[in-house]
């Protein structure tokens, strides 16, 4: 399947259907072929497992304290292992075994009944510890199959809960998907893949490793939306890759309104002196540099802030409009300057006139691809589970995806082409190409009556 990615990428260049100066970069996410309902989620099974070890903990005590069976050597005194756990059972075992054997050898009725009754706590403690040990070896499974994630399925491991766009129900349900990940040029699909993660931020520089290593070298300028703007993403394409980023952030359209401009206690909007390294505030006191500290999120990226802090909040009669910091206490502001600098660089980049109009190609680019997919092909749910299956199976519908585009570009019933230069879309109401994808379409609502688990 990269092979054939690879190769039609080949084609393409060869035909001059693309210029290889960038590559745009979307994702979008694909419910997958798991039932509703079957989620696992890490905060839960952490929060049972935990329990669970305090109350084994505590039935331990009990049992010692009863002498029903005798001390284990244990190698933790926090937790008990799944071995410890057996070796409670196989004690617990023994001492019902010797209640049996009494109960078997003596033929007094009173004293079998009383034998009979003295057993019964022994069976069932070793009931508990016998749930006990399926649940912890339940548990340990579990995590093993989060990996790094928060949840999975359990008709289908490798999807993860999360938000789709296509809410129907309204109610903000989450539903085991993928995210697939594209890289397109021409409206071509020329990569793939597919993640767990359901934001895109995240799967950014796992997909252009994936792009280099199986599909091709990366073209100078890298292009997408604001859901992959952040300092690391910035940081990884400008300095570890040599290219261009044409990525917008978060505030990007923000920062242009009126609104945004004119606001006086907006901190961007705030008068910096570089020599004094202080800010000006609206009502005139200056914040002065107090320190540099450092953020780690929780995948480990660390950030450097600087902090300021206003000489004199008290009194000030704008106090209300400006901070919402205990009486007392000054306005600070915190300024991560690598990540102002990559804004300023992103501003600069897009204002450009030809990086400007390599990103203003974005949505007619890439957004199309998913368009077709969806919409025309009715491609919205998977129907194989599993990372490999579902791999293969978006890599056929984006050859398809593909085809037909190219099938569209190349046509001789294309009045507007003009070999290996126009690339003027066409009336794809023709007949037998349309055909060809009701065929495919057709196919491929059908569930697969093999490969699934
Ligand atoms: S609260 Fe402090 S920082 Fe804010 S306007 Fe008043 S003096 Fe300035």
């Amino acid at each position: 399947m990269r092979q054939c990615f690879v190769q039609f990428r080949c084609q393409l260049v060869e035909e001059k259907q693309i210029e290889e100066e960038a590559i745009f970069i979307d994702g979008t996410k694909i419910e997958a072929n798991a039932n509703k309902y079957t989620f696992v989620w890490r905060k839960s099974v952490e929060r049972y497992s935990a329990g669970l070890v305090e109350r084994s903990n505590q039935m331990y005590e009990e049992l010692l304290e009863i002498e029903i069976i005798p001390e284990i050597e244990r190698e933790s005194s926090d937790k008990l292992s799944a071995g410890k756990l057996s070796s409670i059972i196989e004690s617990l075992d023994e001492t019902v075994q010797a209640y049996d054997e009494k109960i078997e050898a003596s033929d007094d009725t009173a004293v079998r009944k009383e034998l009979r009754t003295q057993r019964k706590e022994p069976k069932q403690y070793r009931k508990l510890f016998r749930d006990y040990l399926r649940r912890k070896e339940k548990y340990r499974t579990d995590m093993e199959i989060f990996g790094n994630f928060n949840s999975y399925s359990k008709t289908d491991h490798d999807a993860t809960f999360m938000r789709m766009k296509d809410d129907h129900m309204k109610n903000g349900q989450l539903k085991a998907g993928y995210d697939v990940q594209v890289a397109t040029e021409g409206q071509y699909t020329l990569a793939y893949n597919i993640f767990p993660n359901p934001t895109d931020t995240r799967t950014f520089i796992p997909f252009l490793d994936t792009i280099e290593k199986d599909f091709f070298e990366l073209p100078n300028h890298i292009v997408a939306d604001a859901g992959y703007g952040s300092e690391q993403n910035y940081g990884d394409v400008l300095e570890n890759r040599g290219r261009i980023p044409l990525i917008t952030y978060n505030q990007y359209r923000k920062e242009k309104k009126k609104k945004f401009r004119d606001d006086p206690f907006n901190t961007a909007n705030w008068a910096y002196d570089e020599q004094a390294d202080a800010f000006t505030c609206p009502n005139g006191q200056r914040l002065w540099f107090s320190n540099f500290f450092n953020r780690m999120d929780k995948y480990r990226f660390t950030r450097t802030f600087k902090a300021y802090e206003c000489e004199d909040c008290s009194g000030c009669p704008l106090r209300s409009l400006c901070t919402k910091a205990k009486d007392g206490n000054n306005r600070k502001l915190y300024v991560n300057e690598t990540w102002e600098s990559q804004k300023v660089y992103i501003r600069e980049k897009l204002s450009e006139e030809k990086t400007g109009e390599i990103y203003g190609k974005r949505k007619i680019d890439v957004e199309p691809v998913f368009g077709f997919l969806k919409a025309n092909l009715s491609f919205t749910r998977f129907s194989v589970r599993g990372n490999a299956k579902v791999k293969n199976e978006i890599g056929f519908t984006f050859v398809a995806v593909n085809l037909r585009k190219y099938t569209a570009m190349n046509s001789s019933w294309n009045p507007d082409y003009t070999k290996g230069k126009s690339k003027k879309t066409w009336n794809h109401q023709k007949p037998v190409v349309p055909c060809f994808f009701s065929y495919f379409r057709l196919v491929l609502s059908q569930p697969l009556f093999c490969g699934r688990k």
